[in-house]
């Protein structure tokens, strides 16, 4: 279907920027072969990586009071952190958290580099740690796989492609409910599960499309994601300095490079580098790491493990290929906390603190008291006014509330329109009209600020101010 890589093409100098190792000259696509792994790095990422699935399955079924731990409920505009309920109305939060999470990814990215790609992307992880291995099991390691790519269709061809294929889409399925459960929450997913297709054809739509998405991406356009489509992967270029951290080789030790035995014939004293492409040919985006910092590397650190082998072999240090800036190859500097991390650090700060003062002021009611516009005062008896007033309330609670209304520090009563209370229903929105009557004798103005407490019960769990409209008084 796809031309295999070319592993051995040779780059000159800068010339490889100019196209994606993974696109032949005539716009089309070559397959990435890569070599299984095998070493230190790889074996901490297949471990790190069951801890990371656990909490993928696991965390749509964690609840923190009846509620679950996280959900994204987009469609509905409701999205939970923490057990925590927010709606459109603490858009300024939700809002402020994706600047956190921006300024936080900034900073790490300046720091570490693409630290987040290769050990806690769910892209790198699903493909590399689940479906390369099945791959590996059903095809065997690349060699076996170019091979029966090039062998002609039996039996054999057949059988494993066909249940390499049958197990990604059962795989991509699975992943696409947990998925939707992040959206919908698992109680939603259970009823979609076990009721009748036709109650939840949008639901079951959902689920299918996901699957196909997922499918499509594991099984076909796999690394073209990280190169082709990660707005993450694209802004490297500006988010990376010479300070950064990545996964880099160390030309100053490997060059020249070339195999020992030739160097050694023809006089050269040639660097550690005995050009034998293993880094290259486990790379699972195909690219030469040899080459320089490129925007395809997702710091999987397969060619680490591939270069320490060799090194082993040879008798030399490892980390030709290791975690290192550039400047630190460069000039052999240690890894440094540069001018620009300290200043996105500091308002990395300021931004958390924000949303800190945010989170820790935020209230489970939130109300709104307004007059009700074109109506004026209205005089009660001969010693008192009254005002009409429209309250609007956000439950983000999980249970009802029936609201009673109260004069804070003022003589005066409360008259609800209806009920004796405003009830409030659980995670919505409740409204009612209510009057405000004061005595004539403490209005000094044309208009008073009032404020009401809103309880529940005895409770106090929100206030509201207003202004209370009245006749001039004589005396003005
Ligand atoms: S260059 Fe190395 S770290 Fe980067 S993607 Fe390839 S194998 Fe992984
Ligand atoms: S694995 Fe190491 S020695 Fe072999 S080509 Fe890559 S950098 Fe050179």
């Amino acid at each position: 279907m796809f031309d295999e890589i070319d592993h051995l093409n040779e780059f000159s100098t800068e010339e490889f920027r100019d196209k994606i190792g993974t696109v032949d000259e005539h716009g089309k696509r070559k397959w990435v072969y890569a070599y299984k792994p095998k070493g230190k790095f790889y074996t901490i990422r297949t471990v790190l990586s069951l801890f990371y699935f656990v909490i993928f399955f696991g965390l749509p079924f964690i609840e923190i009071g009846g509620r679950p731990l996280f959900l994204f409920n987009i469609p509905q505009a409701k999205f939970i952190l923490f057990g925590k309920v927010f709606w459109p109305q603490d858009f300024f939060i939700f809002g402020l958290t994706m600047v956190t999470f921006v300024f936080f990814i900034i900073l790490f990215t300046a720091a570490f580099g693409r630290l987040f790609c290769g050990w806690a992307c769910p892209q790198t992880n699903f493909m590399e740690m689940m479906f390369r291995k099945i791959e590996y099991w059903i095809l065997g390691d690349a060699s076996a796989q170019k091979q029966l790519a090039r062998s002609p269709w039996n039996g054999n061809k057949i059988f494993r492609y066909s249940l390499k294929h049958v197990l990604f889409y059962t795989l991509s399925f699975i992943i696409a409910n947990f998925f939707l459960a992040y959206i919908i929450g698992i109680k939603e997913l259970e009823k979609i599960i076990t009721e009748p297709v036709t109650e939840h054809i949008v639901g079951f739509s959902s689920l299918l499309i996901f699957s196909g998405v997922f499918y499509g991406v594991y099984a076909f356009f796999r690394e073209q994601a990280c190169i082709v489509v990660c707005p993450y992967g694209r802004l490297q270029s500006v988010l990376l300095d010479r300070n950064s951290m990545i996964v880099a080789y160390d030309y100053k030790r490997g060059e020249p490079r070339g195999n020992e035995k030739k160097k050694q014939a023809e006089g050269i004293k040639g660097g550690d580098c005995i050009d034998c492409y293993q880094c290259v040919r486990v790379c699972p985006t195909g690219i030469d790491i040899r080459n320089g910092i490129q925007m395809e590397c997702v710091g999987c650190t397969a060619c680490i493990d591939a270069c320490d082998s060799i090194m082993t072999k040879i008798n030399k240090p490892k980390g030709l290929i290791r975690y290192a800036s550039e400047n630190s190859i460069e000039s052999g500097e240690k890894l440094k906390y540069t001018t620009r991390m300290k200043l996105y650090t500091l308002l990395l700060f300021v931004v958390v603190s924000l949303l800190s003062a945010l989170l820790i002021t935020r209230k489970d009611i939130d109300a709104t008291v307004m007059r009700t516009p074109g109506i004026m005062y209205q005089e009660r008896g001969t010693d008192s006014i009254s005002n009409l007033y429209n309250l609007k309330a956000v439950n983000k609670t999980l249970e009802d509330v029936p609201l009673t209304i109260k004069l804070e520090g003022v003589n005066g009563r409360i008259e609800t329109v209806g009920n004796p209370y405003i009830n409030v229903v659980k995670e919505g929105q409740g409204s009612g009209s209510f009057f405000i009557v004061l005595p004539k004798s403490i209005i000094k103005e044309r208009s008073t600020h009032i404020v009401l407490g809103l309880y529940q019960g005895d409770k106090k769990i929100a206030s509201a101010k207003t202004n209370f409209l009245g006749p001039i008084p004589s005396s003005e």
